[in-house]
Order: C-alpha cells, then sequence, then structure tokens
C-alpha cells in the first residue's frame, strides 16, 4: 500500500485506525515508509505509550510525527467517551514521556468534539497549554457519526450550538499562544473568526484531494469532493462556494442550524494561500 501511494506522487501516510498501536507490525512499518519518504505520522489514543519501552520501539523505528487523541480534560468525560477508566491517567503518562523527547518529535492533539465535552473545550485546551507547552499543533474534528461507535451512540453526537461559543473560546486560547489548529467537519456559519483553519475548505480551495486506504473491502478511496450536502440558506450565503457545508445533514445534524453569512470569501482564500500548513 505504501508502495502504491508512493507511486502515485504522495509524500506521506498517516496510519490511523482504529488504533495503529494495536497492530504488531507497526515499527516496522513506520521505519518502512521512513525508507520509502513517505512521511509517516500515526494517530493514537495514547494507551499503548504510556509504556515508555514501547515508544521507544516508535522513536527508534525513526517516528518523527504523532498526534494524540484528547476528549476531555475531566476524568469522567475521558473514561465515558473512551470507554476506559484508565484512559485519562495513561494520556497523562504519554504526555510526560513525551516532553522528554519534544526535540525528537512533533506531538500535535486531536479532540474529537462530542455532547460531553463540547462544553468545556475551552478548559482541555488551557490544561494542554498550560501543562505541556510543547505541543504545537491541534486538530478538532467535530464528530463524524458514521465512524466508530458513534453511530451506535447518537446520544454523544452534539448541536452545532452545543459547541460554537466554547470552539470559538478554545482557539482564541490557541492563538494567543502561538499554536497552530485546524478544525474538520465545522461549517463555516460555526467559524466566525476563524473560517481558514478548516481542513475542508482549505482543500476546496487549494483543490486538493486525499486517499485513504481501508483494511476492509472498500480499499482504495481517493477523496476529491469535500462538498456534504447544503441547506437552502446556503445559496444565499457568501461563502458557499469555500464551505463543506454540514455533514450527514438531515440524520445526525440538523440543517436548521445553518445560517448565511455575509462576508468577503477572498479575504479567507487569501488567508489559506498566505498560510503554507
Ligand atoms: S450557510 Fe451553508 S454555505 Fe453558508 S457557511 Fe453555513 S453551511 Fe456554509
Amino acid at each position: 500500500m505504501v508502495d502504491s501511494l508512493k507511486d502515485n506522487n504522495h509524500v506521506g501516510v498517516i496510519l490511523t485506525g482504529g488504533e495503529p498501536t494495536l497492530y504488531e507490525d507497526l515499527p516496522k512499518l513506520i521505519k518502512y515508509c521512513i525508507k520509502k519518504k513517505m512521511f509517516p505520522r500515526i494517530i493514537t489514543n495514547g494507551q499503548r505509550i504510556a509504556d515508555r519501552v514501547y515508544l521507544k520501539t516508535l522513536l527508534d523505528a525513526g517516528l518523527k510525527q504523532l498526534n494524540l487523541s484528547v476528549y476531555s480534560y475531566r476524568d469522567n468525560v475521558q473514561a465515558k467517551t473512551s470507554g476506559n477508566k484508565n484512559s485519562l491517567k495513561n494520556i497523562k503518562q504519554a504526555l510526560e514521556h513525551l516532553k522528554k523527547d519534544a526535540t525528537k518529535m512533533s506531538i500535535n492533539i486531536n479532540i474529537a468534539i462530542s455532547k460531553y465535552n463540547a462544553d468545556h473545550l475551552s478548559k482541555t485546551v488551557t490544561w494542554l497549554t498550560k501543562d505541556y507547552d510543547f505541543l504545537r499543533h491541534f486538530v478538532f474534528n467535530n464528530l463524524d457519526p458514521l465512524m466508530n461507535r458513534a453511530s451506535e451512540n447518537p446520544d454523544v453526537v452534539p448541536r452545532l450550538n452545543d459547541f460554537e461559543l466554547e470552539l470559538h473560546q478554545a482557539l482564541k486560547i490557541l492563538q494567543k499562544h502561538k499554536k497552530t489548529f485546524r478544525v474538520e467537519r465545522v461549517p463555516l456559519c460555526y467559524l466566525t473568526d476563524f473560517e481558514h483553519v478548516t481542513t475542508e475548505t482549505r482543500k476546496i480551495v487549494k483543490n486538493e484531494d486525499r486517499t485513504v486506504y481501508y483494511l476492509d473491502k472498500r480499499g482504495e478511496r481517493t477523496q476529491k469532493s469535500w462538498r456534504n450536502k447544503k441547506s437552502a440558506c446556503c445559496r444565499h450565503c457568501f461563502l458557499d462556494k469555500i464551505c463543506a457545508g454540514l455533514h450527514t445533514s438531515g440524520t445526525y445534524y440538523d440543517e436548521k442550524e445553518l445560517y448565511p453569512v455575509f462576508v468577503d470569501p477572498q479575504k479567507i482564500i487569501n488567508k489559506i494561500l498566505s498560510t503554507e500548513k
């Protein structure tokens, strides 16, 4: 699969899951990616890398970038969302190890927004920026109900209104601390001031695609379109052409929450084109 991606002119690979550290040959795979000059990074729940010896095998294999998934600074929310009562304890342990290896590796934080952490995103970010200054980049993913256990537990799906103000506050804190950040699956009408940080809008503006290899029968899929179903109000919105709209609109998310905005899209496009990462 790595060879095929390389042949198709890709330059990096994100090893995600499920949980990539459950794959016994992960260190070998990382080494192979590096040999092929396919920059590898992993997205992990941080449980296995709480073990310093295991983390060292990934470092020795040459891993230079790791995204750590965190839901909340609150023990009960982290435990409920991950289904693991030791989750936050292990994440803190992993972060302490990573602190020591911060010069060898770039460590990013992924936060999936759910009904249960939506009201304290800024407090989670405050904890992370205060205790772990070496963290440089943060990614917020609005929950994808079609992935993993979310579709079986629809109560975790937030309304956009549940997190709008908290997300804005969290991004302001990150901006103040000079961190970089991205947001996924949030329509632009819920990202005032930060429209340029949405992954989908950046892909639309830059005309980029993304290839995913699923290990099930779906196989290789290349995503070229970043637009979801739009609502009638989107036709009046100035940002319609650069906005991906609302993911799973009409099933898990409600299009009635959308509203047209009347800001100049060119300003957002210019910001995107002027920031490379
Ligand atoms: S109204 Fe529609 S097009 Fe406009 S920002 Fe919201 S989702 Fe995007």
